[in-house]
């Protein structure tokens, strides 16, 4: 790959993989310019969004659709194509593309027919957010987007509660407040940030424990883009008798005692013991 400006005649066959703006669109590098530029052919989730960044920069690529619900279909010609030598450039509506977004069994493939594919990276909510999150950066985990209902999302976050890192999540305005309520109910009261609208006009980054996010945010401000981050468990930390109280009485709800006693236990910083004296005296009939 050519270090200078990028030509129609320099650039390589392939597959491009274009990072795009999350919001401001300026937030573009120049090789996603110049790729963007000269490419045969852009593969967009939403042509017309796509349009909005070409024109704000000039540019009028050979464009089409390339979202999940015509993927399977078009994947075999896109293919093809760049067997035959064509320079095609994958971008999604926002970010990098395949972060929560189409394009994994493109590269799957193209990587399996030894087309050689290019990263040209850029923006990506998830370490913007992570970034600016205050919350530690050197080790997390990209959890995307949760179950759209309260049980499986419990059980996917179940999944998650262990992990020695931060989390990273994306989520939808219309369903933060009942997912920070479960995130709440199984991590307990985690440091957590939840960042929204980055790099755009209403940009806002809320910053507290999981039980308290929710009530700091107001209103007019559950919508637009967000992302939540939650900080890793505390190993040293020390529940006090309340948050054990909730936790174990929320975990009863759906565990045998050992196992919600085990998994409390691994989360509180208090003794096994205690913890299974408590979670028998809770569900002793009052
Ligand atoms: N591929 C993208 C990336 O690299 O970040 C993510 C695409 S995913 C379909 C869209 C989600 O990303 C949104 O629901 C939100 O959680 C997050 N997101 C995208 N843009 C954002 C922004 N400007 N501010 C906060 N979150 C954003």
């Amino acid at each position: 790959m050519p270090q200078g400006g990028i030509t129609s005649d320099t650039l390589a066959p392939g597959l491009y993989l274009v990072a795009t703006p999350i919001g401001n669109l300026r937030d573009i590098t120049l090789r996603a310019l110049d790729v963007l530029g000269v490419a045969d052919l852009v593969l967009a989730e939403d042509t017309r969004m796509s349009r909005r960044l070409f024109d704000a920069h000039g540019l009028r690529p050979k464009c089409t659709a390339y979202h999940e619900h015509n993927a399977d279909k078009r994947r075999e010609g896109v293919l093809r194509s760049l067997e035959e030598g064509a320079r095609i450039a994958l971008v999604s509506d926002a970010g990098t593309p395949l972060i929560s977004d189409p394009g994994y069994k493109l590269v799957r493939e193209a990587a399996g027919r030894g087309i050689d594919i290019f990263a040209i990276p850029g923006p990506s909510a998830t370490l913007a957010a992570l970034t600016v999150s205050g919350l530690p950066t050197d080790r997390f985990f990209f959890a995307g987007f949760l179950p759209p209902k309260s049980v499986a999302r419990k059980r996917a976050l179940e999944g998650l509660k262990t992990i020695p890192a931060s989390l990273v999540f994306y989520e939808s305005p219309t369903r933060i407040e009942a997912s920070l309520t479960d995130m709440t109910a199984v991590f307990g009261p985690r440091p957590a940030a939840l960042a929204r609208e980055l790099t755009k006009r209403f940009e806002t980054i809320y910053r507290a424990p999981l039980d308290q996010l929710g009530t700091l945010i107001p209103d007019n401000e559950r919508r637009g883009e967000m992302v939540v981050i939650v900080g890793p468990p505390d190993k040293d930390a020390h529940w006090d008798a309340e948050q054990v109280d909730r936790a174990l009485t929320e975990a009863l709800t759906h565990q045998s005692l050992k196992s919600a006693v085990d998994e409390i236990t691994g989360l509180c910083g208090l003794a096994r013991r205690d913890v299974y004296r408590r979670a028998l005296d809770l569900q002793k009939p009052s």
